[in-house]
């Protein structure tokens, strides 16, 4: 008998965090015949200087921005949360609302954003970021997972899902383990470059951008192109013998800290 696919669910703050974090990742998952869903937590309405665009106006574009970018990779669906774009606090209601999606979803993946207030040269990770990347993380290990939290999921049919394989962290800070996407970052480009509202009509010199940043991810793996995470995969949220059967590729080793970058 043919095996299930495997199930990725990646969850973003804006229309946008995952075509710059992930999307060249999920490109190989799809390619692999796993079923990958976005679930993208704000509205997007607040990502323009232009009085006369932000609200409503902005919501809309940004969908359609988002379905052409999930296409381009071979995702279709997309659940909005639709929290206010900036307004992004972790309370119960947050936790409630991805707990929802956890349990519909049922991933063996799931993709979360990196909730560590990061600071660089480079980088403030946002406020949304953070808020949505703890209670994604949380729900995995709580309300996704155990029927007396938010019991009225249960009404609503959704059963706890305990079959969660891997927590896959994406963000500013990386993470030791990396993913060749030298077959998709021409797919990793076209998707990002359909939010034409946030990066411009310079397509051209954000691909390079995006190219610049992934070979300096791949570079110390001999990769062209590369994207790299946190992966957990033991600890609380993790239930083995409750686990589907299901060919979930390995993800590929940490980088040994120890080795020297070739
Ligand atoms: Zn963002």
């Amino acid at each position: 008998m043919t095996k299930q696919p495997w199930r990725a669910l990646v969850i973003s703050a804006h229309p946008d965090d995952i075509e710059f974090s992930c999307a060249g990742t999920v490109a190989k998952w799809t390619d692999e015949g796993a079923e990958v869903t976005y679930c993208i937590a704000t509205d997007g309405t607040a990502g323009t200087q232009d009085r006369d665009l932000m609200g409503k106006k902005l919501h809309d574009i940004r969908v359609t921005e988002s379905e052409a970018a999930a296409s381009v990779v071979g995702v279709t669906e997309i659940v909005w949360l639709n929290h206010r774009d900036g307004y992004v606090e972790y309370n119960l209601d947050l936790r409630r609302d991805i707990a929802r999606v956890f349990r519909r979803y049922k991933p063996h993946r799931f993709v979360v954003l990196d909730p560590t207030p990061v600071v660089d040269d480079r980088f403030i990770n946002h406020p949304d970021h953070r808020a949505v990347g703890q209670a994604s993380l949380d729900v995995s290990m709580t309300a996704g997972t155990t029927p007396g939290i938010f019991p009225e999921l249960l009404s609503e049919g959704l059963d706890p899902w305990r079959g969660l394989r891997e927590l896959w962290i994406t963000g500013p800070a990386g993470g030791p383990v990396v993913v060749d996407i030298t077959s998709t970052i021409d797919r990793k480009i076209e998707a990002l470059t359909c939010h034409r509202s946030q990066i411009g009509d310079d397509t051209a010199a954000v691909g390079e951008w995006v190219r610049g940043w992934c070979a300096e991810l791949g570079a110390p793996h001999g990769y062209a192109y590369a994207e790299s995470f946190r992966v957990v995969s033991q600890g609380p949220g993790f239930h083995a013998g409750e686990q589907d059967d299901v060919d979930l590729p390995a993800a590929e080793a940490p980088l040994d800290p120890r080795s020297s970058p070739t």
